[in-house]
C-alpha cells in the first residue's frame, strides 16, 4: 500500500491531535436543523429555537475550521454539548464551544477513561506518535492518577434525557470503541448519533472490521459490551445513524443490515477465541486459526481479526500462559546472546533470517534478527536484513495501522545503521 495513502488514513483515525487537512470544511444539511462537519472528527450541530446542540468536537487542530463551517449555518448559543466518547479526535474543541452555562454532557466512565489517558501520558506518547506518524511529544513529569481536566458537568450511568427548544434529545450507555460510548437519540428525526462504535476511520463500504484491542495501546474493549452497544442502536429503529468518522448510514434497512453484519462478525470472533480458550488452545494459536468468514463482507484495513483475538484473549485472561519460564523476570531475549555464541556469531543466524525470507516466513526473519540484534543492535547484517523483512511485510500489508507500524520499525533500523 501506498504510504502516502495509508499516512492519510491514519491521520484521520482517533485522536488525530495532527490532521494536516487544510481544506475548509464543507457542512453537510442531513436535514432541517442538523447539520454535519465532516473532519477527522466529525462535529454535529443540531439547531432548536431555543439554541444549538453540538455533538463532539473534533481533535484540537480541526476544530476551528469546523466551529468556523458550522457557525455559518447558525450563531445561537450553544446551550449543550454532548460528549459520544473522551478520545482526543471528539473533545479537541470542547473550550471553542464552551460558553456561560452550556452543559457538556458525557457518560459517568468518561472520567476515569480521560484519567486513564493522562495517568499514562508518558507511555501513550512515544506510541502515539508511532501509530499516527508525528513527533514524540515530551509527556513531562508525572502528573498524578487523576489529574485530567473534566469538561462534562452532567454525568449519567445507563440514561440521561432532557427535552431543549421542544427537540427531546435521549443519551443511552453504550460502550464500545471506548468504556465512556454513548449513543445520542433524537426519536423526532429519528437520527442515533452512535460516535465510533461502527466507523472508528472513514473508510468506504465494506467497513473494516474493529480494532477490539488498539495496538498502540488501549484497555481490553469488551467485544459482549460493544455488541449489546449496537444491539441497542438497532432497538431504536433509525431512520439514519451518523457516525464519529465517516458518512451517515441513511436508512433503516442498510442501517440494519451494516449493523448487524458488524455486530455478528464481532460476536464470531468473540465467540471463537472463548471456545478456543476452553479448549485449551494457545492464544498464537488462536489468532492463526481464526478467519472471519468471507460471508461477513468486512475488510481488515483498521481492525485485525488476529489481534482482536489477542485482545480477548488477553483480556479475560492476562498475562500468563502456564509455562512456568514466562513466572519469571528475565525474558526469553535474555539468552538470546548465549544463541548467538552458540551459533559460532551472528553472521550464521543473520543468513538462517535471509533464508527464512526467502522461503516467505517474514516474522520468523524478523525474530532471529532479534536474536542478534539483543546483543549487538548495530550490527548492520542484522539490521539490513530486518529492513527487508519489514519492508517484505509491508508490500502484502493492508491494514493502515500494522502498515504505520512497520514503517516505524523500518525508520527505527535505518536510524540505527546511520548511527554507526
Ligand atoms: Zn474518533
Amino acid at each position: 500500500m501506498p504510504r502516502i495513502i495509508a499516512v492519510a488514513i491514519l491521520l484521520c483515525v482517533a485522536m488525530a491531535a495532527q490532521t494536516p487537512d487544510q481544506d475548509q470544511v464543507k457542512v453537510v444539511k442531513i436535514r432541517d436543523s442538523v447539520y454535519m462537519a465532516p473532519t477527522s472528527g466529525n462535529v454535529y450541530m443540531v439547531t432548536t429555537p431555543e439554541g444549538n446542540v453540538i455533538i463532539d468536537t473534533a481533535g484540537k487542530s480541526v476544530a476551528e475550521r469546523a466551529r468556523k463551517a458550522l457557525m455559518a449555518e447558525s450563531h445561537a448559543p450553544v446551550k449543550y454539548i454532548l460528549l459520544t466518547h473522551g478520545h482526543a479526535d471528539h473533545i479537541g474543541g470542547i473550550d471553542l464551544w464552551k460558553e456561560a452555562g452550556t452543559q457538556i454532557i458525557a457518560q459517568r466512565n468518561y472520567v476515569e477513561f480521560v484519567n486513564y489517558v493522562t495517568r499514562l501520558e508518558g507511555f501513550f506518547a512515544p506510541r502515539n506518535a508511532a501509530a499516527f506518524n508525528r513527533p514524540a511529544q515530551d509527556a513531562g513529569p508525572w502528573r498524578g492518577n487523576y489529574a485530567a481536566k473534566i469538561e462534562p458537568t452532567i454525568l449519567f450511568d445507563q440514561k440521561y434525557e432532557f427535552t431543549f427548544g421542544g427537540l427531546e434529545f435521549q443519551l443511552f450507555s453504550t460502550p464500545g470503541e471506548t468504556p465512556d460510548h454513548l449513543t445520542v437519540w433524537i426519536p423526532a428525526y429519528k437520527i442515533a448519533f452512535i460516535g465510533d462504535n461502527y466507523a472508528g476511520i472513514p473508510v468506504a463500504e465494506p467497513m473494516s472490521f474493529p480494532n477490539l484491542y488498539a495496538i498502540r495501546g488501549t484497555k481490553p474493549r469488551w467485544a459482549l459490551d460493544w455488541i449489546q452497544s449496537i444491539d441497542k442502536v438497532l432497538e431504536l429503529k433509525p431512520d439514519i445513524v451518523l457516525n464519529g468518522h465517516g458518512d451517515p448510514i441513511v436508512g433503516n434497512q442498510e442501517i440494519t443490515r451494516r449493523l448487524k453484519r458488524y455486530r455478528d462478525a464481532i460476536q464470531y470472533v468473540h465467540d471463537e477465541t472463548v471456545k478456543g480458550m476452553d479448549s485449551g488452545k494457545d492464544v498464537f494459536t488462536l489468532m492463526r486459526e481464526i478467519k472471519l468468514p468471507a460471508s461477513y463482507d468486512l475488510s481488515q484495513v483498521f481492525g485485525k481479526v488476529s489481534w482482536s483475538v489477542r485482545g480477548i484473549y488477553d483480556g479475560y485472561a492476562g498475562w500468563y500462559d502456564m509455562n512456568p519460564a514466562t513466572m519469571y523476570e528475565l525474558p526469553p531475549s535474555s539468552v538470546y546472546p548465549d544463541l548467538v555464541q552458540l551459533a559460532g556469531g551472528p553472521e550464521p543466524v543473520v543468513r538462517l533470517a535471509l533464508e527464512k525470507l526467502k522461503a516467505d516466513k517474514p516474522v520468523e526473519a524478523l525474530h532471529l534478527t532479534d536474536v542478534v540484534l539483543a546483543s549487538d543492535p548495530r550490527n548492520s547484517a542484522a539490521l539490513n536484513a530486518r529492513i527487508e523483512a519489514l519492508e517484505y511485510l509491508q508490500k502484502k500489508c493492508e491494514n493502515y495501522v500494522e502498515e504505520g507500524w512497520l514503517e516505524f520499525g523500518i525508520t527505527k533500523a535505518k536510524e540505527a545503521l546511520a548511527a554507526k
